[in-house]
C-alpha cells in the first residue's frame, strides 16, 4: 500500500510541478484588460523601421496614414472633415504664397452605446513624428516616441474589444510636429474636434520603453495628477505592473516637456507619463532592439485602466490651480537618488553625478524629517529634479 501510495503522491507531486513552471512562463494574461507585450512591440518596431526613415515630414505623414488605418480596423470614428481621421497642420506659405501643409494630427473617437455623458470628452496621446534622417543616419525614435504611439493604439484594442459601458467618449489622438514646439498640439487644441469645455482629462505619453539615464530604476513618471481633482487617489488604486511603479512628481517640476503643454494652458486636466530619457535620447541609437516591451504593455494596461476609470466618473476631475506639493514627492526624489546611488558603482556614475545624487538625497531625507515643506525646500525641489530628470543623466 505504502509503496503504492508513495508512487500515487509522486505522480500529483510530478503533475503539480509539471503545470506550475508552465502557468508561470506565461504570466501575461490574455484577458481583454490587458495589453499584449507582442503588440506593443509590433507597432514600435514598425514605426521604428528604416521604412518610416525617423517620421518626419513626407515620413510622418505616412506614419499617420498607418495610425489611421489602424483607427479603422478598431472601428473608430473619424473626427474631421470629409469622415477623416487626419487633420491637416498648416506650415508657412509657399514660394508663391501657395498653402503648404507641415503635418498630420491623427484623431479617432469611440463612444459606448450606453455611455451617461457621450458629449463628454476624455482623450489619450502620444506624438508620431521624431527627428527623421541625415545623410549618414536615421533618428529611429523607437522610444521617441513610438512607444507612446504603441501605447495609444493598444490602448485602443484594449477599449474597443471590451463590452465594459464606459460613460464618456474617447478620443484617440497621435499629433504630428511635437519636435517643432509642439506645433501639432497647439494646432489641434485651437482648432479641436469638439469644444474644449467638453474635453475633461487627457493622457499623454512621451517615452515609455527605456528609463532615466538607462538607469534599472522601474518606474513610469507621472506628472501635472495634482492639477486634477481625485487624479492621483485613481492613480493609487491602480496595478501598473512590476516593471512600472508610478512615481508621482509635479508637472512645475519639469517645465513644458510634451503635448500635454496646450491643454494645461487651458487648465484642462492632464497626466503626463514618461519613463524619462534614456542615454540615447534624440541619437540614432534610439532603436527597437533596446526597448523593454514587457514595461510598455505594462503602463499601457496601467494608463488604459486610469482612463476608463475618468471616464466614469459622476463628476469629471475639476481643475486645482496651485496644488500644494506633497511629502510623497519628496519620498519619490529621495528615493530616484537611493537607488542611483545603490547603482553608482555598476553605472560608472562620474564624480559630479555622485555629488549631486548625495545632494539632492540629503536634502530630501531633511525635508522628510521636518515633515513640512517651505518654499525654499520647493524651489530646491523645482531645481533638482530638473536637473535629476532632464540634465544630470
Ligand atoms: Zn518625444
Amino acid at each position: 500500500m505504502r509503496s503504492h501510495l508513495r508512487l500515487t503522491q509522486i505522480a500529483i507531486l510530478f503533475a503539480l510541478f509539471a503545470l506550475t513552471p508552465l502557468r508561470w512562463t506565461c504570466a501575461e494574461s490574455d484577458d481583454a484588460t490587458t495589453a499584449r507585450t507582442a503588440n506593443v512591440r509590433e507597432i514600435i518596431e514598425h514605426l521604428a523601421s528604416e521604412d518610416f526613415a525617423g517620421r518626419r515630414g513626407v515620413d510622418a505623414r505616412r506614419a499617420a496614414e498607418y495610425l489611421a488605418a489602424e483607427f479603422e480596423k478598431l472601428d473608430l470614428k473619424p473626427v474631421f472633415d470629409n469622415e477623416s481621421y487626419l487633420q491637416p497642420v498648416p506650415g508657412p506659405p509657399g514660394e508663391q504664397n501657395e498653402s503648404t501643409i507641415a503635418g498630420w494630427n491623427v484623431t479617432g473617437r469611440y463612444t459606448h452605446p450606453e455611455a451617461r455623458f457621450p458629449e463628454e470628452y476624455v482623450i489619450i496621446a502620444a506624438h508620431h513624428d521624431h527627428l527623421g534622417r541625415t545623410a549618414s543616419d536615421i533618428y529611429f525614435g523607437a522610444d521617441d516616441n513610438a512607444s507612446g504611439v504603441a501605447m495609444v493604439l493598444e490602448a485602443a484594442r484594449l477599449i474597443t474589444s471590451s463590452d465594459n459601458v464606459i460613460n464618456r467618449s474617447i478620443l484617440f489622438v497621435s499629433f504630428d510636429l511635437e519636435e517643432h514646439l509642439l506645433f501639432g498640439s497647439r494646432w489641434w487644441t485651437a482648432h479641436a474636434p469638439v469644444t474644449l469645455e467638453q474635453v475633461k482629462f487627457i493622457i499623454v505619453a512621451d517615452m515609455l520603453g527605456r528609463s532615466l539615464g538607462d538607469l534599472p530604476l522601474e518606474t513610469v513618471f507621472l506628472f501635472g495628477a495634482e492639477h486634477g481633482a481625485g487624479v492621483r487617489e485613481s492613480i493609487r488604486k491602480i496595478d501598473f505592473g512590476p516593471a512600472a511603479k508610478p512615481t508621482l512628481l509635479s508637472d512645475d517640476f519639469v517645465g513644458l516637456r510634451s503635448d500635454y503643454g496646450p491643454f494645461r494652458d487651458r487648465e484642462i486636466p492632464f497626466l503626463f507619463a514618461s519613463t524619462g530619457q534614456s542615454r540615447d535620447y534624440h541619437t540614432p541609437q534610439d532603436t527597437a532592439d533596446k526597448i523593454d516591451f514587457k514595461q510598455v504593455a505594462e503602463i499601457t494596461t496601467g494608463l488604459t485602466e486610469l482612463l476608463v476609470d475618468v471616464a466614469n466618473r459622476s463628476e469629471p476631475p475639476r481643475w486645482i490651480l496651485d496644488p500644494p506639493v506633497e511629502m510623497g514627492e519628496v519620498k519619490a526624489i529621495e528615493e530616484i537618488c537611493e537607488q542611483i546611488r545603490r547603482k553608482a558603482e555598476a553605472w560608472n556614475l562620474t564624480p559630479v553625478q555622485r555629488f549631486f545624487v548625495d545632494q539632492a538625497s540629503t536634502h530630501a531625507r531633511k525635508i522628510l524629517r521636518q515633515k513640512e515643506i517651505t518654499p525654499a525646500d520647493q524651489a530646491w525641489l523645482t531645481r533638482t529634479t530638473q536637473l535629476l530628470l532632464f540634465s544630470v543623466f
